[in-house]
């Protein structure tokens, strides 16, 4: 790993981490998955170059280890984010499946007709369609928190709108499009002052902020792995451990069981109720190393640095008379905005002529476009190997998009 700097806003040192980004390259799409540091690619070069076996089976030697590697994965990560036991963590496929699991195995079995589920405007697809999913198996109803003028989830609407009747409240940590953090704190209290139990989505919040879930109060909390600088196809689903204990399993299959016969049969505890079949061993190891590698820089040390790039992007874009910035001014490492006249695919592709990589679209949070009164953004999304010069990259190609569509 390269020597970094950790002061408030200084530019961290870690681009020679990545071998898949090239010199000269402004990679501004970490909101949809962050490059991979050489670390978390040599640990997946070795557990299968080197170690590799399944887990939980062998009796011999190898598989042994690779179970202890898993479970320390496992340990690594409940130290994260702050859970009381490793058994609180599930793996999951990413951000989705965890809310699917929830959905499927809590609010599917918990909520009865006439129930209420509170979601935000700001919320991902993923965090919407499993809880109508959800709502449609048991005829409960949904509500939806408005935003304030600058983005952000409108906790004193959400106080005003919540009643005995909801159950469920799912909320994301900070926004894919516009950045915004929530004050998961206070929308907790609130969601427990109704006897609601709450969700946070914290996909864009784990790599960019200090969590710990447990302290934050919630119920259940997910991330996926790859915008954590890990590989794709692992994430994690923390929950209490009482809500688990208490919720039948979801897939059925090997590993999830206690005893199976033709009469009867009964299931694992958590986390193993919730993980049937072969895991995804090397990405549990690769997200180790993920975790490993973010936390040697520090996330105060990260969201500092992104929320540098941030203000730079937000004050020169600004200045553009043809820009529209999206979001309040504090987002975390998220900058969306709108190129009068210009769609934002448009935008995206003449920044790629000049090395840029943005996302253009609506960034799977429809009903969020629809309330902004767009069809799509462009979306510029900062990480650990970001420097001013992208954001200079990023102002540049901008500045070209106006010149062209003039
Ligand atoms: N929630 C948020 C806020 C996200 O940004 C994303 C990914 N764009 C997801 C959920 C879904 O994550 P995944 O596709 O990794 O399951």
């Amino acid at each position: 790993m390269s020597v970094r700097t950790a002061g408030s806003g200084t530019p961290l040192d870690t681009l020679a981490d990545f071998p898949a980004i090239p010199s000269g390259w402004a990679y501004l799409d970490t909101a949809a998955t962050a490059q991979k540091p050489q670390v978390v690619v040599d640990a997946i070069a070795r557990a299968y170059g080197e170690t590799y076996a399944t887990v939980h089976r062998g009796v011999y030697q190898r598989s042994a280890e690779m179970t202890l590697a898993y479970e320390a994965a496992r340990a690594r990560i409940a130290r994260f984010i702050g859970a009381r036991s490793p058994d609180e963590c599930v793996f999951v496929r990413g951000a989705t499946e965890g809310i699917n699991l929830v959905a499927a195995c809590w609010a599917a079995t918990q909520l009865k007709a006439g129930d209420r589920i509170m979601l935000s405007m700001l919320e991902h697809h993923s965090n919407i369609v499993p809880w109508q999913m959800a709502a449609e198996r048991v005829g409960a109803a949904i509500d939806v928190v408005p935003l304030t003028h600058d983005g952000r989830i409108d906790l004193d609407a959400m106080k005003a709108m919540l009643t005995d009747q909801h159950r469920f409240v799912a909320l994301t940590h900070v926004s894919n499009v516009l950045g915004s953090i929530l004050d998961v704190q206070r929308a907790v209290a609130l969601a427990h002052g109704v006897g609601a139990k709450i969700l946070i989505d914290g996909c864009q919040a784990v790599p960019r902020l200090p969590v710990n879930a447990a302290a934050l109060g919630c119920d259940f909390y997910v991330f996926s792995g790859h915008k954590l600088y890990g590989p794709t196809g692992i994430g994690v689903l923390w929950g209490r451990a009482e809500l688990l204990d208490a919720m039948p399993p979801w897939q059925g299959g090997g590993s999830m069981i206690d005893k199976v016969s033709w009469q009867r049969t009964t299931y694992a505890p958590p986390p193993g109720r919730f993980e049937a079949g072969t895991p995804h061993i090397v990405g549990a190891l690769g997200l180790h190393a993920a975790i490993d590698y973010v936390d040697a820089i520090g996330l105060e040390a990260i969201h500092a640095h992104e929320t540098t790039l941030v203000t730079q992007a937000r004050d020169a874009l600004g200045s553009l008379n043809s820009v529209r910035l999206l979001g309040p001014d504090d987002s975390a490492g998220i900058v969306s905005f709108a190129v009068e006249g210009v769609h934002p695919h448009d935008v995206a592709t003449i920044l790629d002529e000049g090395q840029v990589a943005i996302r253009a679209g609506h960034h799977c949070a429809q009903p969020l476009m629809e309330a902004l009164g767009v069809e799509a953004t462009a979306r510029a999304s900062f990480g650990v190997y970001n420097g001013p010069a992208d954001v200079d990259a990023l102002v540049t190609g901008v500045e070209r998009v106006t010149r062209i569509f003039g």
